[in-house]
């Protein structure tokens, strides 16, 4: 019998996160504050702690994981790297389909894999107290987790709708002890400003940025976290991918094409990066993003300065954004709405050294209930994505008869989004193509930067 699982030791939980930035040709695009100017460290002192914002800026190839972060990684680390025997049987393809399985975590997501980094470092530098956003509530729930775990408070401003729609989250959240607040909320000056103009705001995330943000600044034992697009997070994140080399290697094998699901860059960076290594030092890999067509960042969006929120309060990232001020379209159900990207995966994405693809929202549920009924676990709707674009490589392979080895990141369990596949289901999905007229009117609202 063949090894359809490849477990490594805890001893085997990386030492170190590998940073990309030491392989990349180029170095990355500065981040610029609202003047126009590179931002300075102690812009950002205001909200972060110097230990992450060193992270953000280091150009050191390997950056040492403290003790005790690997401590509690340990709860769930190292996650699985799984054959997809089942599912290559059911497509009939000669492809071999390895996934990492992150959905193993408290959260049921990759994201307490920088969760639990960041409320360490905070908790080193004697804060108190974490703000932050959540849509959908997956970053929320982590950083509730990972705050719990070094004594500090959490407070996340959950976006209305989800709030009453998505109680379980919330739920969960408030188990790990954090505080929820429906977003927004009259406790901040963005909040009440919303509230005085619409009173019944189903909130936006844009909002709940500014709202969090707002307390970290306002409170010195406060600081904000944010769980994608940053470097650190990235970096935090290449655990996935450092352990998937190994146990490809263990398993005799190597992936040609990797495929992760793409929101802000942050699993499709952790499971990738390590492996970009590997392509700068001559090794033939594809390395695929893949995103909703209806919110096609990378691969119809402009690769431009922008804010990462939509009332303009941060940074300006370089980055491939649909505009700041874009609205998620109602019928997507899919995840994987935010307006930007992660400047690193941008930047790879610019020079072409990874790819990107879209796929469509019906054709990734039907992926993912393929998946479910052949390999049992029920995706996130953001993972089915990165399976739909696998399952397609498959299919591929199985007209030209190429035996390709091809790896996903299963970034997370679906459990809490059953309410997605149940419209699925009803048939009240659509496929939605972002409109060209909004892609070229974003445009309009660009910031207005002079690219050197
Ligand atoms: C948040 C999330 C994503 C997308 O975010 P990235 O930062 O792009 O990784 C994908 N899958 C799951 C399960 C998530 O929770």
């Amino acid at each position: 019998m063949t090894n359809s699982r490849i477990v490594l030791d805890q001893s085997r939980i990386p030492t170190h996160w590998y940073n990309v930035i030491a392989d990349m040709p180029n170095p990355p695009a500065p981040v610029l504050a609202p003047d126009g100017k590179p931002i300075t460290p102690d812009q950002l002192m205001m909200i972060f702690p110097e230990s992450l914002i060193m992270q953000e800026v280091s150009g050191e190839r390997w950056i040492p994981i403290p003790e005790p972060v690997r401590e509690i990684y340990k709860l769930w680390r190292p996650t699985p790297l799984q054959r997809a025997y089942r599912l290559e049987q059911a497509l009939g393809t000669p492809a071999r389909i390895w996934y990492k399985n992150e959905s193993v975590s408290p959260a049921g997501s990759h994201k307490p894999n920088s969760a639990v980094p960041q409320a360490y470092y905070n908790k080193q530098a004697g804060i108190k107290r974490l703000s932050t956003e959540t849509g959908a509530g997956q970053w929320g729930s982590a950083i509730s987790l990972a705050g719990q775990m070094f004594g500090l408070e959490v407070m996340v401003y959950m976006v209305r709708i989800s709030y009453d729609q998505k109680p379980f989250r919330r739920s969960m959240m408030q188990t790990w002890g954090a505080r929820v607040l429906p977003s927004p909320t009259n406790t901040t000056r963005s909040g009440s400003k919303i509230l005085a103009a619409d009173p019944e705001s189903p909130g936006s995330l844009g909002i709940a940025i500014s709202e969090a943000v707002e307390v970290a600044a306002e409170n010195p034992d406060t600081n904000y976290t944010l769980g994608s697009v940053l470097n650190h997070v990235l970096l935090h994140q290449t655990v996935i991918g450092l352990e998937a080399k190994e146990q490809m290697q263990i398993a005799g094998d190597y992936p040609d094409v990797i495929f992760a699901p793409c929101g802000g860059g942050s699993n499709f960076g952790g499971i990738a990066f390590p492996f970009l290594a590997d392509k700068a030092a001559g090794k033939n890999i594809r390395l695929v993003a893949v995103e909703p067509t209806s919110c096609p960042t990378l691969t119809r969006g402009h690769y431009a300065y922008d804010f990462g929120d939509s009332v303009g309060l941060t940074p300006m990232l370089r980055m491939y954004t649909l505009g700041h001020d874009f609205v998620p379209p109602g019928i997507h159900a899919g995840g994987l709405r935010y307006h930007g990207d992660s400047a690193l995966v941008s930047q790879l994405y610019h020079e072409k050294i990874i790819e990107a693809v879209a796929v469509d929202q019906i054709a990734t549920f039907e992926a993912g209930v393929l998946f479910a009924k052949t390999e049992g676990i029920i995706p996130a709707p953001e993972s089915n994505h990165a399976i739909r674009a696998c399952i397609d490589e498959a299919l591929r392979c199985k007209a030209s008869g190429e035996p390709k080895c091809l790896l996903f990141n299963l970034s997370g369990h679906g459990h809490f989004d059953m309410a997605a596949y149940d419209r699925f289901f009803r048939g009240e999905l659509e496929d939605y193509a972002y409109p060209q007229e909004a892609i070229e009117a974003a445009l309009e609202h660009l910031p207005k930067v002079a690219l050197g």
